[in-house]
């Protein structure tokens, strides 16, 4: 497999891109190499400049859940581009996609859009401080909420600390209104509301971490994050920015059950173009300009084109639920639970295969998966938060990308990465990479 184009173009992207990328782990620093360029992608596969071809399992990090390139998303882009590709004014689409979200996630009554996931955080902390007149927020170790100043945050020194700047350029003052814990640690939440009584505003979590590879709430503790924040006059913010509309049509809320004040969105929502957004209960989202003293705005929220595509892919994932958004047909869930009860299907056949590659070379690994998302971790262990993923064995985990992406299978390129299934993923693409896997095992 040579790579020659991709190795010319990434010389060239580092002369003008600060590391040769827009967004660092593309640059495959963690597992060291260079990155390849694509060109074209269509269902599970990706084909690289120099015409290689990988079955890929980043789908552009989660958005493309019905593959790439599905015709009904280019479709719907190319008839919303015909008519103009941004107003700054509302448009109608706005509407159909907010209705929609509305109808299919339990806690979201209205909803805001914005241009990206980071953008929904920073806008979801912001409207929690300003509805509880309180600043302090907990956030979780490992979890991602985007490249917001106040969540770049690591531990402080012990856990009643607040948080370090995580990033040059971020001041320690912005940080010092948040708490870092570690996850699925009910007894430092309660220790934290108890150290800082009437303060927090509000707990932020990726209700299923995938941004230090994946790991699972243990049973009970997204419970008890609903308990302690109500007690306490709190709000509780899931990040569903990668969860939502993947892990179950109204995202892990409805998986788990449990029913949060605030949730963000992103990547799937937005059909592979640049979208975010966040909801929840009315009486908060009312504390928005213009009709609150919440300010949040945006030049390209609510984009027609953006909005078609989310619109075009949760009408796929969702089937005729979502048509009735149109007053065409009545609700039934029969195509939603079509998609979600086929990514789970392909989700277990990859788990099985992984566990069986793993376990017939002998290499100790944690493959831990919620849905159609996935993580191996090279450890012993099992792995139920950020300090268990830093065990991994992080050499074992950069021959087995290299020899899966030798083998035209991508994986995320950091052992801290979630993978991706599509429905466009075969049960043949399945068991084509499971075999690699373990060819590839027995190498390590
Ligand atoms: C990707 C992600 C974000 C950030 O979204 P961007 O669109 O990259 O800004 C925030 N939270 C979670 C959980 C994510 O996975």
């Amino acid at each position: 497999m040579t790579r020659v184009q991709s190795e010319k173009l990434f010389a060239e992207a580092l002369e003008y891109i600060p590391g040769g990328v827009n967004s660092p782990v593309r640059a495959f620093r963690a597992v060291g190499g260079q990155p390849f360029f694509v060109n074209k992608a269509r269902g599970s596969r990706v084909w690289d400049v120099d015409g290689n071809e990988y079955i890929d399992y980043v789908l552009s990090w989660g958005p493309a859940i019905l593959g790439h390139a599905h015709p009904k998303i280019i479709a719907a882009v190319q008839a919303a581009a015909e008519d103009g590709t941004s107003f700054g004014i509302p448009n109608p689409r706005e509407v159909t996609l907010a209705r929609m979200m509305c109808e299919l996630v339990p806690s979201v009554q209205k909803v805001r859009m914005t241009s990206s996931g980071t953008e929904a955080c920073m806008s979801v902390i912001r409207l929690a401080r300003g509805f509880t007149r309180r600043d302090k927020i907990i956030k979780f170790d490992g979890c991602y909420h985007g490249h917001v100043d106040s969540l770049l945050v690591k531990a402080g020194s012990g856990a009643l600390t607040f948080g370090h700047p995580d990033s040059a350029g971020v001041p320690a003052a912005f940080t010092q209104h948040t708490l870092a814990l570690p996850y699925n640690d009910t007894d430092a939440v309660e220790a934290a509301f108890d150290a800082h009584k009437g303060q927090i505003a509000g707990i932020i979590v990726e209700p299923v971490p995938g941004n230090a590879g994946l790991y699972l709430p243990k049973p009970g503790y997204l419970e008890s994050l609903r308990d302690i924040t109500r007690a306490n006059g709190a709000l509780l913010l899931f990040d569903e920015v990668m969860t939502g509309f993947r892990l179950a049509r109204g995202g892990a809320q409805e998986r788990f059950g449990i029913t949060p004040d605030l949730s963000c969105f992103g990547k799937v929502i937005g059909g592979g173009l640049p979208v975010g957004a966040f909801g929840g209960r009315a009486e908060i989202m009312d504390c928005l300009a213009p009709g609150g003293p919440v300010y949040q705005a945006g030049t390209l929220s609510g984009n027609p084109v953006a909005m078609a595509a989310g619109i075009a892919a949760l009408e796929e994932l969702n089937g005729r639920v979502c048509e009735s958004a149109h007053g065409k047909a009545p609700p039934s869930r029969e195509r939603s639970q079509d998609s979600y009860a086929r990514l789970e299907m392909l989700g277990a056949l990859l788990e099985a295969g992984m566990r069986d590659a793993a376990g017939s070379a002998g290499v100790a690994v944690q493959f831990n998966r919620c849905g159609s998302m996935f993580c191996a971790y090279f450890t012993g262990e099992p792995v139920h938060n950020l300090a268990d993923a830093m065990k991994s064995d992080r050499d074992r985990f950069k021959k087995y990308f290299h020899g899966m992406l030798n083998e035209g299978i991508y994986l995320a390129p950091s052992q801290f990465e979630a993978g991706f299934i599509s429905t466009a993923h075969s049960e043949a693409d399945i068991e084509k990479t499971v075999k690699a896997a373990a060819r590839v095992m027995r190498q390590l």
